[in-house]
């Protein structure tokens, strides 16, 4: 097994990236520092083509096989950006960078493309075309859209999309993935509550906007409960509530933030009704008005049925077959790889 001791040697330096990386967070598409070496290793790698400043800061490298025969091309796809969260795990390469910190492990999934891109080019021991593709602004930025939208996919002719993320609740050395939708559509909803500020001790005088939220609050609730087929999956969670300063003021305004998660299309469109009627409704039973701006975000990130069968045969060729689970149970996050699956067909692993 040649092609796998030779990766396995790469080891000790990809750590090193990664490691960096993590070091030196950055967030959205403000990944300047991140794609700028990215792209230098590509080109010190002799990539035959990179491209910066795709989809913004989003970088392409370009390696071709040996054999140009078929003609394929296949993106390889990673994500750059972090989170804002502030590290305290006190390790040794821990974010230099306050209040920023590569949570999600993005820095791997950058380390290990390039460590691919790295044997890739040196090795050319493929047929057709390889473009491997790092994103800027997973993190709710839609940096994948952004790319998509720059017309990375005609421009390089990829005709399929592979792109893999780390799951620390699962053993190392094990894959997980499943054909259709893995991870869920993402949508975010603000709801402004408008009522009348008043005194505590006279409350007849206002309309209590705290009290008025706080139902609303609680009807969400019923929405998944009540309003979804029992069989069907969905998420409708209320993240923020503010309002109020004092014991004795009764607020004029509140302001709640949610996100909904749903992976199906007619569910989506149902809890987005409800989310909207039931915050409106409620709101004008007591009196107040809700202004409800909901937003669609990320869409389902939907696995295709040959590609994923593609990636579990490699995975289990890798990992061995007992290593990979070919029919994960769906998760409720988001991922803006969506996008891109929603361009060509391909899988997450
Ligand atoms: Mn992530």
């Amino acid at each position: 097994m040649p092609i796998i001791n030779h990766v396995a040697s790469l080891h000790e330096e990809i750590t090193g990236w990664r490691r960096d990386l993590h070091e030196n967070p950055e967030l959205l598409y403000d990944v300047h520092r991140t794609a700028a070496m990215v792209a230098d290793k590509l080109k010190a790698f002799g990539c035959d083509e990179v491209v910066t400043g795709v989809g913004r800061t989003g970088v392409v490298g370009v390696i071709r096989g040996k054999s140009g025969k078929s003609g394929k091309v296949i993106g390889l796809r990673a994500d750059m950006d972090a989170l804002p969260i502030e590290e305290i795990t006190g390790l040794p390469y821990a974010s230099k960078v306050k209040g920023k910190m590569h949570a999600c492990g993005h820095d791997g999934h950058t380390a290990m493309l390039l460590g691919a891109a790295k044997y890739l080019a040196e090795s050319r021991n493929f047929d057709g075309t390889a473009v491997v593709i790092f994103q800027p602004a997973e993190e709710g930025g839609a940096g994948g859209k952004a790319m998509v939208d720059d017309g990375m996919m005609d421009r390089w002719g990829i005709q399929e999309v592979y792109g893999m993320h780390n799951a620390p609740g699962m053993p190392v050395g094990t894959f997980a993935t499943r054909k259709g939708a893995l991870l869920a559509a993402s949508d975010f909803f603000s709801i402004d509550i408008e009522g009348k500020g008043s005194h505590a001790a006279e409350p007849h005088k206002g309309v209590d906007t705290l009290v008025v939220g706080a139902n609303i609050l609680l009807a969400l609730q019923t929405i998944v409960a009540r309003n979804l087929d029992p069989l069907k999956s969905g998420v409708v969670t209320v993240g923020a509530f503010n309002g109020g300063h004092a014991n004795n003021v009764i607020p004029q305004h509140v302001k709640m933030l949610g996100t909904v998660r749903t992976l199906l299309p007619e569910v989506r469109d149902l809890l987005e009704k409800r989310v909207i009627e039931t915050a409106q409704g409620i709101a004008a039973a007591y009196g107040a008005v809700a202004k409800v701006d909901y937003r669609r975000s990320y869409p389902v990130t939907v696995n295709h049925g040959r590609e994923t069968d593609f990636a579990v045969s490699v995975a289990a060729e890798i990992a061995g077959r007992d290593k990979v689970e070919p029919d994960v149970t769906p998760i409720m996050g988001g991922e803006d790889f969506s996008f891109m699956l929603e361009a060509r067909p391909g899988n997450m692993i």
